[in-house]
């Protein structure tokens, strides 16, 4: 029942991550396999991209095969975002990143990577 709803609220980003799980699974022939985490499940697939650990779109969390405890509980920080901004999320996150990179800040400084590293340590705490 939980998911229904992590579903409904983050629609927009589910419908893109369950585009992308089809992508790994058919195209790229990698099917993600399922893990769960704090409660929270997660997809490892081993390639997603050379340059991204890890990517959170809505129900769908996708982790890069060892890349780590650290990017686990990142990309938890992102799924919390999610659940603040619902459907907001995508624009509110492009339009905020991208305002800040045409500023020159690099991407790992951006304000929502910020705020996930930030999670990410508090979780360890
Ligand atoms: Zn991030």
């Amino acid at each position: 029942m939980k998911y229904f709803f992590i579903i409904l609220w983050t629609l927009p980003q589910t419908f893109c991550g369950g585009v992308f799980y089809l992508y790994l699974w058919i195209i790229n022939k990698k099917k993600p396999y399922l893990f769960t985490y704090h409660n929270r499940h997660f997809y490892f697939c081993e390639t997603i991209t050379t340059r991204i650990n890890g990517i959170t779109l809505g129900y769908f969390i996708f982790q890069r095969f060892a890349s780590g405890d650290y990017i686990t509980r990142h990309e938890i920080g992102h799924d919390r975002q999610q659940l603040w901004l619902g459907w907001l999320f995508l624009p509110v996150y492009l339009v905020v990143t991208g305002v800040q990179r045409l500023f020159g800040v690099s991407q790992e400084n951006t304000l929502f990577e910020v705020m996930a590293k930030d999670y990410a340590i508090r979780m360890t705490n």
